[in-house]
């Protein structure tokens, strides 16, 4: 059973439970560059340390780890090919995809749509 966070804008609901995409580009954390976390915007909980992000040039948030046990995932095969999505495992929220195109150490790039995601900047 998913939990929806009521505070959740439409577009919001729309990623994170009907499995959309938003535009790339679209998203004010493919600029964020400060130390923080960032949280699952349903549920809270942390799901990525700024450390792991970097700049894919994919036009979406980028990360090379999650922290761990906070997924999981499933093949979708919605574009013809396969892709590892992936969901909050406390909300069941979609957050992404992953890619075995990222850097070391893990050659991993979690690619997260932005508005599925809440930055808190440290301190
Ligand atoms: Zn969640």
């Amino acid at each position: 059973m998913i939990k929806k966070n009521p505070d959740l804008s439409s577009k919001q609901k729309s990623i994170l439970f009907d499995e959309e995409t938003e535009s790339p580009g679209s998203s004010d954390l493919n600029n964020e560059k400060r130390e923080g976390s960032y949280h699952c915007a349903n549920c809270g909980i942390k799901l990525f340390d700024s450390k792991t992000k970097y700049e894919s040039g994919s036009g979406w948030p980028s990360f090379y780890q999650s922290l761990p046990d906070v997924f999981e995932t499933k093949t979708d095969y919605l574009l013809g090919y396969t892709r590892t999505e992936y969901h909050c495992k406390h909300c069941k929220g979609h957050h992404g995809h992953i890619f075995d195109d990222g850097p070391e150490p893990t050659g991993k790039r979690f690619c997260n749509n932005g508005v599925c995601l809440v930055f808190k900047p440290k301190n």
